[in-house]
């Protein structure tokens, strides 16, 4: 019953236009969800790009505090949802600039990484160096803390923001999901041995994220769903812990209720249930 739990939900600025907190979590009890990590990003908050006309919360450390109150406010009226309170950190921001009080207001946070360089060797370090920070973090503070979706950059770079590259058209299936090292390295710009060894070292959990595979999914090409597989499989042999979710932010399409989904069937190919996310237990 993996997809009952979805630890990256954005329900707060990000929500779609004229949609409240309760739409939210009406729809999230609909479809199947128990445990629920509210999510947004931090910067849109604390370090605003682009100012919003007329915001559900201000665009201040008040308006992030008002999102995790109003999450407080109708949490009597939804019995069913274990309701969290988990900023995202966005690549930019480090975790020590973090305010108190929000640190002190969340249950936990989600932590993206730079991944944006050419070099897989340069990608690794960069994300060894966050999982280094998340861990001070945590040790500094007390709050759980995971790595987002460590294989976005990687399905944004060859099938979403770009021609996808003819040797990724023309790789094939491999049930077996046998790839070489080579091949796992110029899909996911990372050293995946090196990326779950870290992780373990640090003890931080990475993130299988819904958006990700959807994305991945929408592309129609099924090799690159078998090397995200085979990536999992070697971190999972490294002994990364995992969690889960949707990493959602529209709830609604032209055609009605249409919103993301917990990556499930990737937990199930390996064989991830509700009780290996060991994550809920230190929230
Ligand atoms: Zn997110």
């Amino acid at each position: 019953m993996i997809h009952t739990i979805d630890l990256h939900y954005h329900a707060g600025l990000e929500r779609q236009e004229g949609l409240t907190l309760k739409h939210y979590l009406e729809h999230a009890v609909m479809t199947g969800r128990r445990v629920l990590g509210i999510t947004d990003h931090l910067d849109l908050y604390l370090r605003p790009q682009q100012v919003l006309t007329n915001p559900a919360y201000s665009q201040d450390l008040q308006g992030l505090l008002a999102l995790r109150a109003d999450l407080d406010n109708v949490r009597a009226e939804f019995p069913s949802l274990r309701l969290l309170f988990a900023p995202e950190v966005p690549p930019s921001f480090a975790l020590a600039d973090i305010p108190q009080p929000l640190v002190d207001a969340a249950d936990y946070f989600i932590c993206e990484a730079d991944l944006a360089a050419a070099s897989c060797s340069a990608n690794t370090l960069s994300l060894q160096e966050r999982f280094q920070e998340m861990a001070a973090f945590r040790a500094a503070t007390g709050k759980p803390i995971f790595g987002a979706h460590p294989l976005r950059h990687a399905v944004n770079l060859h099938l979403v923001k770009a021609p996808i590259p003819p040797w990724l058209r023309e790789l094939s299936l491999r049930e077996s999901l046998v790839f070489t090292q080579a091949e796992l390295r110029r899909f996911s710009r990372l050293d995946p041995v090196a990326v779950g060894q870290t992780a373990v070292e640090c003890g931080i959990p990475l993130e299988i994220n819904g958006n990700t595979w959807e994305r991945a999914r929408a592309a129609n090409l099924p090799a690159p769903l078998s090397i995200m597989l085979a990536i999992y499989r070697i971190w999972q042999a490294c002994g990364v812990q995992f969690v889960v979710g949707s990493d959602q932010h529209a709830i609604r399409r032209s055609v009605g209720r249409f919103g993301g989904a917990v990556p499930w069937e990737v937990c199930d190919a390996l064989g991830i249930e509700a009780s290996d996310i060991g994550f809920l237990e230190g929230i």
